[in-house]
């Protein structure tokens, strides 16, 4: 009986653990996904730089990374 007893244990623990870890995917990979907005990226026209759309600087069409490249960027064209 000791064995029929360890082994229903182990699944119980194994399915608790299972859906504990899918619950935890499935909210962390959402609040993850809210942080970071892979398709909202821009390119400082000065430097190339990648950079999200919120921490961008925008001038019309042009994005940059910080305003010292959108004034550097400005004072060329
Ligand atoms: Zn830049």
């Amino acid at each position: 009986m000791g064995l029929i007893r360890l082994i229903t244990f182990l699944l119980v623990g194994w399915i608790i653990w299972s859906m504990y870890r899918k619950y935890m995917a499935a909210t962390g990979s959402k609040s993850r996904q809210d942080k970071l907005p892979d398709k909202n990226f821009v390119k400082c026209r000065y430097c190339n730089v990648h950079l999200p759309e919120p921490e961008a600087f925008s001038d019309g069409d042009s994005w940059f990374c910080c305003k010292a490249h959108q004034q550097a960027w400005l004072e060329k064209h």
